[in-house]
């Protein structure tokens, strides 16, 4: 998808309202229509994340906006040279697939949040998924004002102004926002210079156990395909620090549920990866940054249709602690997001279940206790991952799952 031949270095998401033109966005920065799944395709709305790289280009002999391209030749006839690789992660924008929404977001560095012009700002999925990005910790922000050529100047201006009082008080405060039609392919090359100069390329440590949060997994062979020839299961994520080569034993967690004799438990899966896939490219080794699909011996069957999403990899017995429940220290919002009217967020009761993302991982908790501003939980499904850990919080509200909070994963 896209080819690169650098490994991307950082990932980029798409955030925003469904149909406001993130994929069309993506499509126009890298080449690649990212819903490719029949379902995807059949409904038109990407209900997966989508992934794209592409690279970023400058010309020396012009000025930026003009000089970033992602074309080898730039418009003025000049050589370009690679500036960046980058990985987009595209984010579905309906409002019933916010754990996929925040899933993905686990593996942004930074954001483009697309906004339509053509429609009121904000629309609820504008706000939650902006709200996600800032519970999570996603920082770096550009603002795209997408489809202006849908709409006058008049209206262009009006809209514009509903966007910078919606982002005062927020993340994206201070992010520039740029006019575009993606569809259009209009002011492309403000796009990638906002994000050149917003979002930098994060320090990360090499040296370090490798970590890699499992965003996709997938099994890639053709339905009768002979047992010599099947090839093992693919998992998909971007290596948060350290490195992995091929060929090396990986240990995941929580890993495999059985179910034996009446009880339930979770073993860590042990395997091997037989390739690695980024950037367009089969590499011996990949390093932190930009999104990889690593083959494995495992059993497809244990990776296809995303089964593995929200595990972690790393090498045996240097991966986080997996926990069954844990105490939350519990940050609730002044009110619910996501929704047309914005109710109270009322207090955590005891029993209540909630919806708990902790990087790419969406798990259910039944609170056990509720405190003032903390719950012991007791998980659906473990998760793996670092005491400290932020987590976003939702609560069923009508048929639902509602942003209503940040939590700390405190013991
Ligand atoms: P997403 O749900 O945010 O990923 O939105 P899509 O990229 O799937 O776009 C939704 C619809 O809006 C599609 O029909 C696109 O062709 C259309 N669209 C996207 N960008 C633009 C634009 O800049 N101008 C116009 N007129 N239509 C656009
Ligand atoms: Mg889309």
């Amino acid at each position: 998808k896209g080819v690169t031949l650098k490994q991307p270095e950082v990932n980029i998401g798409l955030i925003g309202h469904v149909d406001h033109g993130k994929t069309t966005l993506v499509e126009a920065l890298s080449g690649t229509w990212t819903d490719q799944h029949s379902e995807e395709l059949r409904r038109g709305i990407s209900i997966r994340l989508g992934y794209a790289d592409t690279v970023f280009r400058r010309c020396s002999g012009c000025e930026p906006p003009e000089a970033y391209t992602t074309k080898e030749v730039c418009e003025c006839g000049g050589e370009t040279e690679i500036t960046r690789a980058i990985s987009f992660v595209d984010a579905p924008g309906h409002e019933t697939l916010m754990a996929t929404m925040l899933s993905g977001s686990a593996i942004m560095d930074g954001a483009v949040l697309v906004i339509a012009a053509n429609e009121d700002c904000p629309q609820p999925q504008t706000k939650e998924h902006l709200m996600a990005l800032d519970i999570i910790g996603v920082e770096d922000i550009v603002v795209v004002q997408n489809k202006i050529d849908l709409v006058s100047k008049e209206e262009a201006v009006d809209n514009y102004n509903q966007i910078k009082e919606f982002v005062k008080g927020t993340v994206a405060e201070d992010a520039p926002i740029i006019p575009c039609s993606a569809q259009q392919r209009t002011n492309i090359d403000m796009v990638i210079t906002a994000v050149e100069d917003v979002i930098p390329t994060p320090e990360r440590d090499q040296d370090k156990p490798v970590l890699m949060p499992i965003a996709r997994s997938f099994d890639v062979n053709k339905p009768g395909t002979e047992i010599d020839n099947i090839k093992g299961g693919i998992i998909g994520g971007s290596i948060k620090q350290g490195s992995i080569t091929s060929n090396t034993e990986i240990e995941i967690k929580p890993g495999k549920k059985i179910d034996s004799g009446g009880k339930t438990w979770w073993e860590p899966i042990i395997t091997e990866t037989v390739s690695i896939f980024s950037g367009g490219e089969y590499r011996d080794k990949i390093t932190p940054g930009g999104l990889a699909g690593i083959g494995t011996k495992l059993d497809p069957f244990m990776t296809k249709s995303d089964g593995l999403v929200g595990q972690i990899m790393g090498r045996p017995d240097e991966l986080p602690p997996v926990w069954n429940e844990f105490i939350v220290e519990v940050d609730l919002l002044d009110r619910v997001v996501g929704v047309e009217d914005e109710s109270e967020v009322e207090g955590l009761r005891t029993n209540e279940p909630l919806m708990l993302n902790l990087g790419t991982a969406t798990t259910v908790g039944v609170i056990t206790s509720a405190r003032e501003n903390e719950a012991e939980v007791k998980l659906k499904r473990p998760v793996c991952a670092e005491e400290g850990s932020n987590m976003a919080i939702s609560r069923r509200i009508g048929a639902r799952w509602r942003l209503i909070g940040v939590g700390k994963l405190k013991q």
